[in-house]
């Protein structure tokens, strides 16, 4: 990649930072003075900036790791197989660290991973021989609704 294009990105991700800490700075401090409803409304407030917060973290991380990136030379290159990683995806996504076929290669993974998991929770899997779903039925003993029984007694059997 070209040091232009390198420094281009490295101004991008500062920016990025400072603007996310005058963000930070800028969320409402704890404050506990007033009435009962002030005290609820500012816990409220504090979960919201919580949660911001948190998600800004996770954010900032990534920037800080592509800065970091840019420091040691390896800006731009797939973690997993070291191609470059394409400049259009890097203006979609400054801080991807995989190209692009790797990652769709994650991304049909761990769909396999969520198919796989929705296969086995389903009532009375295939795979399954009756007996063992009949021992299943059998601990019925606190009389909620089949589904809830069965996938339990499918995940006693599994694990
Ligand atoms: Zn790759």
């Amino acid at each position: 990649m070209e040091k232009a294009t390198i420094e281009q990105f490295k101004n991008l991700f500062l920016e990025i930072i400072s603007e996310e800490e005058v963000f930070e700075a800028k969320l409402s401090p704890t404050t506990l003075e007033g009435d009962d409803v002030d005290i609820v409304s500012t816990e409220k407030a504090n979960q919201m900036d919580f949660r911001l917060k948190a998600r800004n973290a996770i954010y900032l991380n990534k920037v800080r790791k592509s800065l970091h990136k840019i420091d040691e030379g390896t800006f731009g290159e797939c973690e997993e197989c070291g191609a470059e990683i394409t400049y259009n995806r890097l203006l979609a996504r400054p801080t991807a660290d995989l190209c692009i076929h790797c990652k769709e290669l994650e991304e049909k993974q761990e769909n396999q991973l969520v198919d796989r998991n929705r296969d086995s929770s389903k009532i009375g899997g295939r795979s399954l021989p009756i007996e063992q779903l009949e021992k299943g039925f059998h601990r019925d003993e606190t009389g909620t609704s089949d589904f809830h029984l069965s996938h339990g007694s499918y995940q006693d059997i599994v694990g």
